[in-house]
């Protein structure tokens, strides 16, 4: 499987946290809504460049099927979930807690030949997309439960909706980052201080 080529250009990275970086990758509003997203294979690469891909899943090395529809229905779930928290909101956490559920490692107790010893393993289920996105759902749960959850915040940048954790010292950090938002808004302010002058 090539899939290098899936790679999406555009995947963000800005969040400080996996659970944000994953709802980011759904960015844009109206007409310059972007998904990168596009299949399964592109997921997969998502997963990969996070550094949340299983070892183990090189040797199956094939996206499960239903990987891209799970992954996008997940994604506006934990949008909502965040977005309701951020505003005090106590969201309906059921999308977090399917995901935790489904895509736990199967536990089994085998026998072991070699060593003449019962084992407990633990196997994921490649097949099964859940496992694969287990990850981002604990991410999110941890969030949520964290003392820091208050420094989640949506970037300030108008039509710009991406998440990101303040995690800077004097959680001042306000724009997605400073190269795209923070940059424009710093030039409209000069331009509307000229106009004032
Ligand atoms: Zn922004």
């Amino acid at each position: 499987m090539n899939s290098t080529l899936n790679i999406p250009t555009d995947t963000l990275f800005i969040a400080d946290n996996l659970a944000l970086d994953f709802i980011n990758t759904a960015y844009g509003v109206g007409g310059n809504q972007h998904d990168c997203f596009t299949d399964d294979n592109s997921v997969v690469e998502w997963l990969r460049l996070a550094g949340q891909l299983p070892r183990e899943f090189q040797e199956v090395n094939q996206a499960p099927d239903g990987l891209l529809d799970l992954a996008r229905e997940f994604r506006s779930g934990a949008r909502v979930v965040i977005e309701n928290a951020i505003s005090g909101v106590i969201p309906d956490l059921a999308v977090v807690n399917r995901l935790l559920e489904s895509g736990r490692p199967v536990r089994e107790i085998e026998w072991n030949h070699k060593s003449g010893m019962f084992n407990i393993v633990k196997r994921l289920r490649y097949n099964d997309p859940s496992c694969l996105l287990e990850p981002v759902a604990e991410s999110l749960a941890s969030l949520l439960a964290s003392d820091k959850f208050g420094f989640v915040r949506q970037c300030e940048g108008p039509d710009c909706i991406l998440l990101f954790h303040d995690l800077t010292k004097s959680h001042r950090r306000r724009w997605c980052s400073m190269a795209t938002c923070g940059n424009r808004m710093k030039v409209a302010a000069f331009r509307s201080r000229k106009k004032t002058e």
